[in-house]
């Protein structure tokens, strides 16, 4: 039996055990569970990874950042970022990635080539994005409501600035990153109205937010997070596994995201 867990705090409403479940099921590639593990002390994490058996995780929120602390070894994209999302045994080692980066480049690439980028929110989302398009060459600003968070960007070389002082107005596409409009009304930013762009992606998913709303309002092509949250389970999937699939995989995903057939699985 191998045993997967998403490991966070909380966890209880993650989608990511019925995703992954449904995969092993349609894949036969049981005998084989994914289950979520409320971790409550980040400083357990490995500890609890290895006396649970597992053989891979996704790390959620908050723990990402120390996940990166406590594997054996970091691969990818995620050695730009500092956090990772999936851990893989390898041996006795434990094998850190991030695809939450490559999963939301995969989830836009149908908008075809992007160039100019602008990024609202500083935080562990906005970090992974932000360092894959960095990565491949884009030209990719972000912009944050506070000054903090930004000093990361500017370490690598990515053009960062609080609200007040963004200037461009122009870029392809803007994404959302920040947590505004997951429970409140709230815009991310306040210059937006002055926003010219093509397409407008949310991080947040499940729901139409206020920046959506904003983006259909101004004729902007729109998505919201359900498909990096996809891909980003379907590249850690591959990763568990060892197998290339990552398109028959994300359509077993997206047919089982929404209504889970088989309660069996939760
Ligand atoms: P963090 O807590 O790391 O960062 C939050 C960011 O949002 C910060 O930059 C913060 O600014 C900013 N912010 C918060 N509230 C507001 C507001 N009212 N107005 C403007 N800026 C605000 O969060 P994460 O990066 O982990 O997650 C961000 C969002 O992405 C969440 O809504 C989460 O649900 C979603 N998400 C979706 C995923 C998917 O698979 N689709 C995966 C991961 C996250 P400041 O620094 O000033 O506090």
């Amino acid at each position: 039996m191998r045993l997967f867990a998403i490991l966070g705090n909380p966890v209880a409403h993650s989608l990511s055990p019925i995703i992954h479940n449904s995969v092993i099921k349609e894949l036969d590639l049981m005998p084989s569970l994914y289950t979520r593990i409320l971790v409550e002390d980040g400083a357990n994490l490995r500890k609890i990874f290895l006396n649970a058996g597992l053989s891979g995780a996704n790390i959620t929120v908050p723990y990402k950042e120390e996940a990166f602390k406590q594997c054996d070894e970091v691969r990818g994209i995620a050695k730009e970022i500092g956090a990772v999302n999936t851990w893989v045994k390898e041996g006795e080692k434990i094998i850190g990635y991030n695809t939450d980066a490559t999963g939301f480049m995969e989830a836009i690439s149908h908008f075809g080539s992007m160039q100019k980028i602008l990024i609202l929110g500083a935080g562990g989302t906005a970090k992974a994005v932000a360092a894959i398009f960095h990565a491949n060459g884009l030209d990719v600003t972000v912009t944050n409501r506070s000054h903090d968070r930004l000093a990361f960007f500017k370490d690598k070389g990515i053009k960062s600035f609080e609200h007040k002082d963004l200037m461009e107005r122009k870029f392809d596409l803007i994404i959302n990153t920040t947590s505004a409009g997951l429970t409140s009304s709230d815009l991310p930013a306040p210059f937006l109205d002055e926003i010219e762009a093509k397409v407008a992606v949310d991080a947040i998913y499940g729901k139409t937010t206020p920046f959506l709303a904003w983006a259909e309002k101004q004729g902007l092509k729109t998505q919201d997070g359900a498909l990096m949250l996809i891909y980003q389970a379907a590249f850690a999937f591959e990763l568990f596994f060892g197998i290339k699939k990552s398109a028959e995989i994300s359509q077993i995903m997206k047919e089982n995201i929404a209504l889970p057939k088989d309660l069996i699985w939760l």
